[in-house]
């Protein structure tokens, strides 16, 4: 195994620092430092880039980023018994990592971080799917982010690169495509992690569009998928009663039969209905 710093392993830092995991802040460690250099590597080019890390923890991804080359990395922690773990690691880097002590969803990262952004996470799961949703769904395209590489469960991540017809395909899928590229690039078994969780993980790489792949008002667009599989099993006439008076005429001029059901429907003609829908 290469060593890829001069710091001292992670379990030693877990050890010295008593970071014992905490189910509730969602803590599974990465504590192989060769595979966290290489999660950072599916990043992309990291020495022109900021990178956003959500949750480093006793900062296994975060020397994986700097040891890749990373400009700079603003890493956001909620566990106050990380932050001097994390300080060490600022201390070797010369100033190029800034860590705040905070939660995700309410820091706004933004002042401290110059583009190109690419955000990098192993993601507490029980936050992981909001955040998500949020970088999917910025006030204007394109976002401040060029990339997500983000680790969930395997489930959730299939969720994300999901197609037509299969069990895992609905709102996820389609937000995540609208407007990016998603593809899974690794996956890891549970006993990559300490502890080991219950299930499988895997990181998706999400690279954002300039534009989106076809044409749609985005909040008309979420209001319609989200109510769309909502009641999934249901054609689609009875799950979006309410959109449109005129509902089943929008559908067939979206080319949408009004008896198919949400999980048929691809992307385009998804957004073809959300334009019939916003036309007068
Ligand atoms: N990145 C580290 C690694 O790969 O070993 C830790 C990953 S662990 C799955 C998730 C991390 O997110 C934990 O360090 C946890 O304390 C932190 N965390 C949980 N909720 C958070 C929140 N709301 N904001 C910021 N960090 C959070």
């Amino acid at each position: 195994m290469t060593q890829i710093d001069t710091l001292p392993p992670l379990r030693a830092v877990i050890a010295n620092h008593g970071l014992s995991a905490r189910k509730s802040l969602g803590q599974n460690f990465l504590l192989d430092l060769n595979l966290t250099a290489k999660i950072a590597r599916h990043v992309g080019d990291l020495s022109q880039s900021d990178v956003l890390e959500i949750g480093p923890g006793p900062g296994g991804l975060t020397r994986g980023l700097l040891s890749e080359g990373a400009r700079r990395v603003l890493a956001i922690e909620k566990d106050s018994r990380c932050i001097p773990a994390l300080e060490e690691i600022a201390a070797a880097y010369d100033g190029r990592l800034t860590v705040i002590e905070g939660d995700a969803l309410e820091v706004d990262p933004l002042t401290h971080l110059q583009k190109p952004i690419q955000i990098a996470a192993n993601l507490p799961y029980n936050i992981g799917t909001e955040l998500l949703v949020r970088w999917l769904t910025p006030p204007e395209w394109p976002p401040f982010w060029d990339s997500l590489t983000l680790m969930f469960q395997r489930e959730v991540a299939e969720r994300i690169v999901a197609k037509p017809g299969s069990k895992a395909y609905g709102r996820l899928a389609l937000l995540a495509q609208w407007r990016s590229d998603a593809a899974i690039v690794l996956n890891l078994p549970p006993e990559a992690f300490t502890p080991p969780p219950k299930v499988s993980s895997a990181v998706v790489h999400i690279k954002a569009l300039e534009k989106p792949r076809f044409e749609a008002d985005a909040k008309t667009l979420e209001r319609v998928v989200a109510k769309a599989f909502n009641q999934r099993r249901k054609m689609l006439r009875a799950a979006l009663k309410g959109l449109a008076p005129d509902l089943e005429d929008r559908l067939l001029a979206a080319g949408i039969k009004p008896t198919d059901r949400a999980e048929v429907i691809g992307l385009e003609q998804f957004c073809a209905l959300a334009r019939a829908i916003k036309a007068p």
